[in-house]
């Protein structure tokens, strides 16, 4: 028996096992919006299949691009390799992802009732609160998720690390606490090179493949991981209500993959390096990086394989120096999204967690910076030029 293989060769070879029999070396890109029918019998079966989540039938074509498209599949593939999952849905956000995975086990299976583990990316938290899928929320930390739980539930999700204040959730633990109810876990920060929430027990591991996965800036999507059968539910979900991926997208994430390990690995360092400079820093109140306090729950070491490479950090100067540092970085551009190659800085409570609930807003003291592949020393050069330039004597 041959070894499986480390997930570095997997990034790279993935989805790309019939490149060679097909005569081509590159990824192939199909944009077609419609298939030819082979006949109507055949094509009306395929078509059948595909609305019901199904795969499309061989001898019956792929019919029409909303409903299947094999650039698309093709990411597809490789991504649940990575996540070590049966399979993958590919959206066209992270938000039409998360929107799916409600709608696929609140609105369809009639329990309405969903559980959310506070913090959450504020897109997730503003989307839960609103009830604009009909579903209806209890808001939660970590240890209140049993007491949480209703006969209605559908579902359980949670985000770890998570956006903004890196605080860590143990996957294994609320698996076990939600019992048959699924869970999701938003693996955005952390990818699939440092943690695979499906081997820890969850149902299903969602992505905002815009960050990490594309790690270039470029792409808005969204995927989620998990078993065949919660994929036909997805799969059904994006069919009918069009959140589809691009397949020029899925073209660029499935190429982005190929450099996510290293890309993880090196931004990681980096992070590591300026994550402790910022503790020593007289402007810093408190830094947010998982492992930075030793990791006293052991959760770093059992889940993952590293604390990846977003930071948040809480200012002395409160709301004023938090304006000031986002603004005066000149590596770190100032904008919202993260996990691309260069480096961004931005202020969670004045955008990204914007429509959170007051009370569960980020501080407004604090800062979150996402660390790309500049040199550590240039980014900590950044930082500390614009913490010190505006400090008060
Ligand atoms: C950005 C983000 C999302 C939303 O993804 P989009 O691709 O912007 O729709 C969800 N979760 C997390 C943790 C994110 O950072």
């Amino acid at each position: 028996m041959t070894s499986p293989l480390h997930s570095d060769s997997v990034a790279v070879h993935a989805g790309r096992e019939d490149l060679t029999a097909l005569g081509v070396h590159a990824l192939p890109l199909d944009l077609s919006s419609t298939y030819p029918l082979p006949d109507l019998d055949r094509g009306g079966e395929s078509y059948e299949a595909m609305a019901t989540g199904g795969h499309p039938l061989a001898d019956g074509g792929a019919v029409y691009a909303r409903l299947w498209n094999p650039t698309v599949a093709r990411f597809e593939t490789a991504l649940a390799r990575l996540e070590q999952a049966e399979t993958a849905v590919a959206f066209g956000s992270g938000m039409a992802a998360m929107t799916a995975a409600i709608l696929a086990h609140t609105t369809m299976t009639g329990r309405r009732h969903v559980v959310a583990v506070r913090p959450l990316y504020g897109g997730t938290d503003h989307l839960l609160a609103t009830g604009l899928l009909g579903a209806e929320v209890t808001f939660c930390s970590e240890t209140e998720v049993s007491g949480s739980l209703r006969p209605d539930t559908g579902l359980v999700i949670l985000e770890t690390p998570a956006n903004p204040t890196l605080d860590m959730v143990d996957i294994a633990a609320v698996a076990e606490r939600a019992g048959d109810v699924p869970v999701l876990v938003d693996n955005t920060f952390a990818t699939p090179v440092l943690q695979n929430p499906i081997t820890l027990g969850a149902t299903m591991a969602l992505h905002s493949a815009t960050k990490y996965l594309g790690g270039h800036g470029d792409v808005v999507a969204g995927v989620i991981a998990c078993a065949e059968e919660t994929a036909g539910r997805l799969r059904q979900v994006r069919a009918v209500t069009g959140g589809l991926l691009h397949p020029w997208g899925a073209y660029l994430l499935h190429r982005g993959l190929t450099t996510l390990p290293v890309r993880m690995r090196a931004q990681q360092d980096t992070a590591g390096r300026i994550a402790a400079w910022l503790a020593r820093h007289p402007a810093v109140a408190r830094v947010h990086y998982p492992g930075l306090d030793g990791d006293p729950r052991g959760l770093l070491c059992r889940q993952s394989r590293g604390p990846g490479a977003m930071i948040s950090v809480a200012l002395r100067g409160g709301f004023e120096a938090a304006c000031r540092l986002t603004t005066g970085t000149r590596l770190f551009t100032h904008a919202v999204s993260l996990g691309g190659v260069d480096s961004l800085i931005q202020h969670p409570a004045a955008l990204t967690h914007r429509p959170v609930a007051p009370h569960a807003r980020p501080a407004a003291d604090l800062v979150r910076l996402s660390v790309g592949l500049e040199h550590a020393d240039d980014l900590i050069a950044d930082l500390d030029r614009a913490l010190t330039a505006h400090r008060r004597p």
